[in-house]
C-alpha cells in the first residue's frame, strides 16, 4: 500500500511522522502514527483526544517553566522523555 505524507500531527505524541491509513466505515480519513515510541497507532482528525494533546502541551510548558528538567517532566506527566523534549522546542 502506498503511503502519502500529510501535515497532521499525532494527537498523542505530536509527531508529524503520520501517514494516511484508509477510511473508516463512515468514509472519514484515518491516520496512523509512525513514531517508534508512540502507543497510539490509528486516529482521526475529529478524535476527542485532540483537546487532550493541547492540554498536555500546556502541562509540559508549566512543568518546564517551574524548573523541572525534561526527564522529571516526562516522569511527572507519564510521558516519553523524547516527546517532552520535542514539545519543549
Ligand atoms: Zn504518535
Amino acid at each position: 500500500m502506498a503511503t502519502m505524507e500529510v501535515h497532521v500531527h499525532c494527537p498523542d505524541c505530536g509527531s508529524l511522522d503520520v501517514i494516511k491509513f484508509g477510511k473508516d466505515r463512515h468514509g472519514r480519513q484515518r491516520f496512523r502514527c509512525n513514531d517508534h515510541f508512540c502507543d497510539r497507532t490509528i486516529f482521526m482528525m475529529d478524535d476527542p483526544d485532540w483537546w487532550r494533546f493541547e492540554e498536555v502541551k500546556k502541562q509540559i510548558a508549566l512543568h518546564l517553566l517551574s524548573g523541572n528538567g525534561i526527564h522529571q517532566t516526562a516522569h511527572n506527566l507519564g510521558l516519553h522523555p523524547e516527546f517532552v523534549n520535542r514539545m519543549a522546542k
